[in-house]
Formats: C-alpha cells, structure tokens, sequence
C-alpha cells in the first residue's frame, strides 16, 4: 500500500469513527514555494549548468480534503528541462510528467500528480515561529537541455490544479548562476553534509549531479540522517565514489528504545537496568521519564559488564560499520537531573564525591541536586565518557577505522572558566574535556549564527595555563548558519510569516546566509576546526549557498598545510587598525528580520573584524574576515618582525582571487624596513582576505602594484579581539543559573503536566 491509500483510509475510518467527513467541503489548497521562499528578495537561484531543484510545499487552508487529478503545470524556459518529480518520499514515474510546446522560447510541463489527501492545514505555532511540516512537498528536478538559454533572469509561471478544487497559482523568480567548478579543494578536512527529505524522489541523474556539486565544494562525508539516501545507492558505491557515510543519532536512537524492542532483538533486559525517575518509578518509555528528558535505562547500570542495553548498541553499531558508515556521531543531549535517582547511583555518586553513602540515600532527588548541583553533573559527565570509552573499546578490535564522536553544547560565558575544564561550561553532561579521551572527535554545537558562532568555536581551543590544549581530538564545527534543521521550509516560511505581524521578526533577514556560510567556514578553520558540519542539502539550500560554501572551501584548500591549531599565534603579536572613518550603513539595513536581529547582536558584542595569525616556519598567514556585509573596511596591519630573513613574497587572497604584492618600484621582493610602517588593505565587505608571507612566490597568484597608505595617528588603536581571557575561576552561582535551572525549570514542567493529566 503507497502512503497516500495508507492516508487515504486512516482518514475514512477516523471519518466514520468521528461521524462526518472532512473530505468534502473543500475550501482549497495554500502553497509556498522553495527555494525562494526562504529569501527575503523572494529570487530562486539555481544552476545554469546543474541540477536544481525546486519545491511546493502545499497547505489545506482549512481543513484536510481530496484532491482528485492533481495537475502541477510549470512554464519554463525551452533551455531547462524538467527530468524527474516526485511527492515528498514518493516518486513518480516517468510517462507522469509531459511537455507542449508554448512558442519557440517557453515549454508548459505537466506533473500529474494523481489523487491526493492535502492533510496539512497550515498554522503558525504561536510560541514559536514555525508552520507546521506538510506531508505534501512536490519536488521537481531541473536541468539545462542542451538549448540555449533566452536569458539568465525570468519567471517561471507554476499552477497546482485538480477537480473540485480552486486552483492554486503563482509565478517564481529565477535568476540562474554558474554551478562552482573544483579549483582547490582541501585535502584532509573533514566537511559532511546530510542529504535532504527528497531523497526517496531523486533519479540517478539528479542524484550523481548533486554527488558530483558536493565534490567540487570539498564535501566528502554524507550524513545518513532523516529520510536519507536514495535506495539505489548503495553505501560502498558512495565509499567508491570518495564520500564516507556518517551515521547521524544512533547512540541516542539505541538508547531510547523501549525494552521489549531490546528483547526482540535477543538482548532481554532486567528490571534493574531500568532507571529510576525524579518522581519514583521504572519509566517504561522515554516520554514517560519527564516528557522524554529522562530516558529508559539507569546510566550505572549499563557500565556493569554484562549490560544487556551496551551489548545491543554494540551489536547496532557493527551492523552500520558492516554497511558501510564508519563514522558515527549523536546529538545526545542526555540530561544531567533527569535521568536516574536508583540506589546503584546513588552509591556510585557518594564513591566519586568522596560523600557519606547512607547520608546520599536518605536525599529526595530535589535536594540532592539542589546540595551537589555541580558534582552531580559532573558524575554524569564521567559516566557519559565512560559509557562512550567502553563502546569504543568494544568496537575497535573489530572496527579498525571507526571514527566515533559526540555533539557538544557550551556556553559562552565570557569570564567562566571551570579549574581542569577550560573556558565555558557544558549545558549537557557532555563536557568535551571530560570525554577527550573516549571519542575520536568533538562536533561543536555553535548556534549564535555568524561572528558568535565564531567566538563559541573559541571555548573547543582553549589553553591551561601550562600552555597546552584541553582537547587534543579533532573538532568538526557545525557551521550551517543557525544549524540545518532551521533552514527546513517549515522554519523560514514560519518565520517570515509571523514576520509580517511581528515587529520582533519583521521578515527573516535570511539574504545574508551566503555571507555568512562562507565566512563561517573560512574563520572555523583559522580557528583551528579541523571540519565542518555544513547543509548543502538541495532541498533547504540554493545555487548561491552552494556557491558560498565552495568559497568557504577554496579559503581552506589554499592555506590547509597551515590551519592548524599548533600553528596558530597568539593574535596580539600583530596589530591591526580599522582605520574606516565612514560610519557603517548596516545597522539601518539589518535593522530588521530575526536572523539578522542575533546577527547584529553578535556584531555588536564581537566587532566586524575579526583576525588569525598562523607562522609554520618561514611562512606567515594572516587572516581577516570582514563580518561587516555593508562597508568595506580600510585596515593597516603593523607586522611581526620576521626573525632576519628579509626577502619575502606578499600573497594576497581576497575571496577566491589571488594577487602577488609589488612595491611602487616594481620590486617584488620586500623586506622588514619597507613594512615599517606597515600594510595598508581594504577588505571588501563581506569578504575574507588571507595574506601570505613566503620566502618563495606561490603559483597562481598575478602581480599587482601596492595599493594606497593610510597613516596611523597617535588616536588609532588596534583591534581588541575578544578572547577568552581571565582568571580560572569557576562560578557555581552562574552554572547554577544557566544549566541547573533550566533542566529544573523543564523538569517541574514536565512533573506539573502530568499531574494536570491524571
Ligand atoms: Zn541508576
């Protein structure tokens, strides 16, 4: 049975169950387009000379009805052809789609969709700005035909039709763009992406395009998560093809399944290995441990070596690595309070904390944490990274190159700093201090968006005072701008919809997200990330996203043997000067919009400019990103003295563009004395610029003569970083603030609704 007879018949018993019929009736269809909708211009860039793609994202406006012989037809130019659609998860067969001649410049192509239940009445959720998912995505697939194109800009008239219905139609903006080529991509870095929810629709042709795009931008990891891969392709084509597979969320999916699944699967759990919840009892589900923050097992007993609940996340893992995914990483987010209050806890707890057991066990579980706030979550964390080591353990003999990480969350505090942990505190059990030693990477969860995300990178690289590194393991930042799953359709339309009522959103300000991706990546990897976590999935991105992350890329290709953390300096040893006089007009243009809003906070926080300095040998990099999108900046950098050598090469790089400096004279060496009085530069707005001291000239770079000076007046400073600063202290009052009220707060939350539900 398709989905759609599935549907079709659990809406007729709910019919006949509830007495009427919410077929009929039908008062007509809502649909929002994709990838325009998600810019505030309302321009849908796609590819001139690749696959696009583009989705409708259909609503009942009122309540759910039929629709009998769907017809989505589409006006486009002779020049792009449409090769493949489908219905979120179905596809549909080829003889579905015709094409008639309009004229000699535009074709009509029909999709025959069949009948369809339109299920999904469209809402805003008031609390937060989302419309809610619809079942009912057409995706359609685009590709230049092989006629010439009558123009790069036009409309693309669409209208979505069937019987009994009024049909629905519109006209998308489309501006075409040159898919990226591959120039120099980097070698040994780590950037994944998920594949989106069309992966179910995708042809072969589509598909291999989009595999061929994610190359050329120097993606080589494909996060196996949501929907996921098309069928047809199989995991060892994509390892043969260059991509390894990650497998999203598993540890998080094992430990979450309810005890008879475990049982099923030959690994029968006993009643002990049950947890014990805040308010007393063996949860049977997830949900019912606090709504799902607590979860099914007891922590401690799943470190006992015959834990039923370790053996079926091995024998989970071994089935994936078998498959084909040899890298794993969750999203676990486990709950320090939440999970369990049972005797072995409690008695392992008073272990480590050095406390009187039989004191611990007369505790109620509120004053428990309320008296050891701070060593609770501590013997939680110990307990993760112990959990994690053994699974490790247990999986390395078999699985030689398993690559095994975790998703972790600090927050940014400026002057905390915990003694033995770094700057910045774990909000989850998840402190990758602690769990160093039991992964063998770290995927920074950094969520400010744009130059915050930048300075929450900063608590993954922090030093202890004897100058050494907290964490030694690779760090893969997640730098999607926002994270992936807030450029899904239903989180951009929401937000833009509740921006037209709300002065607080006022549009989405989502033009900036190009900007943002490139430098997001560019400045992850100055500050020493040695991946990314980037979406460049088709159906939440577009051409000029992918365009900008290929940028990002190019950046890191080209200074890859020096971006690395061991070579970063200390950026007070060079100075740098915004001398730009003008005041910025960005202030007034981003005003508006709610990623734009925590975009300029951030600004205001950080400053637009921000710098790394790398030296590895006689080579010195610097690197500035201009987070300013509105004003080119007008900077002078006053340079390290370079131990004695004197004839050196200037390499400019300025987004993808790569020049040799030469003096006035057309001298193209130049010396300490000639920088005295330093470098003058101006970085485009919105742009990065890397510039390259070397003892020998880089191929690729043309020459160019030395641009203007700006003097230095006794009234200029040099740039401030922020950085992570201060003293070791650590607060207990503010982690109290941030992490133990805000699990308490939802707990009670949880403790109160089902109350109110008994
Ligand atoms: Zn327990």
């Amino acid at each position: 049975m398709n989905n759609s007879l599935k549907t079709l018949s659990l809406i007729s018993i709910l019919s006949i169950l509830l007495g009427n019929s919410p077929l009929l009736n039908a008062n007509g269809l809502l649909v929002k387009t994709y990838p325009d909708g998600a810019r505030d211009d309302e321009t849908a860039y796609l590819f001139k000379n690749s696959t696009s793609l583009v989705s409708f994202i259909v609503y009942a406006k009122e309540k759910p009805f039929e629709l009998k012989k769907g017809e989505l037809t589409l006006t486009i130019p002779s020049g792009l052809k449409i090769v493949n659609f489908g219905v979120y998860r179905d596809k549909y067969p080829e003889d579905m789609i015709n094409c008639n001649l309009l004229n000699s410049e535009e074709n009509i192509w029909t999709l025959s969709l069949g009948d369809r239940i339109v299920e999904t009445v469209y809402q805003i959720y008031g609390k937060y700005p989302l419309v809610p998912w619809s079942t009912f995505v057409i995706y359609a697939y685009l590709r230049p035909s092989g006629k010439a194109l009558p123009a790069t800009k036009f409309d693309m008239a669409w209208r979505l039709s069937g019987n009994g219905i009024k049909p629905f139609e519109g006209k998308m903006k489309i501006s075409l763009v040159s898919a990226p080529e591959g120039e120099k991509m980097p070698k040994d870095f780590f950037a994944w992406s998920a594949y989106g929810n069309d992966g179910n629709v995708a042809d072969r042709e589509s598909f291999d395009d989009f595999l061929k795009l994610a190359k050329n931008c120097g993606i080589n990891g494909i996060i196996n998560s949501g929907p996921g891969l098309p069928s047809y392709y199989s995991l060892s084509e994509l390892n043969k093809k260059g991509f390894s597979v990650i497998k999203y969320n598993l540890l998080k999916h094992c430990l979450i399944r309810p005890p008879d699944i475990l049982a099923e699967a030959g690994f029968p759990i006993k009643d002990n290995d049950r947890a014990i919840s805040f308010t007393g009892h063996n949860p049977s589900s997830r949900k019912d441990n606090l709504g799902g923050e607590g979860g099914i097992y007891c922590p401690s007993k799943f470190l006992l070596p015959d834990s039923p609940v370790m053996e079926y996340m091995v024998q989970e893992y071994l089935r994936f690595y078998n498959e084909g995914c040899h890298i794993f990483f969750s999203d676990y987010e486990d709950r320090s309070y939440a999970r369990c209050y049972c005797q072995l806890c409690r008695k392992k707890f008073s272990e480590e904390a050095g406390l009187d057991y039989t004191f611990i066990m007369k505790l109620k579980p509120e004053e428990l944490i309320e008296k050891y706030t701070r060593q609770w979550h501590l013997f939680r964390t110990r307990q993760n990274a112990s959990m994690l080591k053994t699974l490790r353990d247990k999986l390395k003999p078999v699985c030689k190159d398993i690559f095994l990480g975790i998703n972790e969350a600090r927050c940014d505090y400026k002057d905390i700093s915990i003694p033995g942990s770094g700057r910045g505190f774990s909000y989850f059990p998840e402190d990758p201090v602690i769990l160093d030693a039991s992964v063998d990477f770290h995927d920074a969860d950094i969520l400010a968006s744009g130059v915050g995300s930048m300075q929450q990178l900063e608590l993954w690289f922090t030093k202890n005072q004897r100058g050494q590194f907290y964490i030694n393991k690779p760090v893969i930042a997640r730098v999607s701008s926002f994270v992936s799953v807030n450029w899904g359709y239903w989180c951009v339309l929401g937000r833009m919809e509740k921006g037209k009522f709300s002065r607080e959103y006022s549009g989405m300000g989502c033009d900036w997200r190009p900007l943002n991706q490139k430098l997001e990546i560019a400045n992850a990897a100055a500050i020493g990330a040695k991946g990314i976590e980037v979406d460049f999935t088709p159906s939440s991105t577009d051409a000029l996203v992918i365009n900008a992350i290929h940028s990002g890329m190019d950046y890191i290709g080209e200074f890859e043997e020096m971006l690395d953390k061991k070579y970063r300096q200390n950026w007070e040893t060079i100075k740098v000067y915004d001398l730009t006089s003008e005041k910025s007009p960005r202030k007034e243009i981003m005003e508006k919009g709610f990623m734009s809003r925590r975009f300029l906070a951030n600004i205001n926080k950080y400053g637009t400019l921000q710098y790394t300095y790398h030296r590895k040998d006689d080579k010195h990099l610097i690197s500035i990103f201009n987070w300013d999108y509105y004003q080119t900046k007008q900077v002078k950098i006053l340079l390290p003295e370079f131990s004695g050598k004197d004839n050196f090469y200037i390499h400019l790089y300025n987004d993808g563009q790569r020049h040799l400096l030469i003096q006035e004279n057309g001298k193209k060496e130049w010396n300490a004395v000639e920088l005295a009085d330093g470098l003058f530069l101006e970085i485009y707005r919105g742009s990065l610029t890397a510039i390259l001291f070397a003892e020998k000239i880089f191929p690729g770079y043309k020459e160019m003569k030395s641009e203007k000076k700006l003097n230095i007046t006794p009234l200029d400073t040099p740039l401030k970083l922020y950085s992570w600063r201060g003293e070791e202290n650590y607060s207990g009052e503010l982690f109290k603030e941030v992490v133990y009220k805000t699990m308490l707060e939802n707990m009670k939350k949880h403790i109160l609704e089902k109350r109110n539900n008994e």
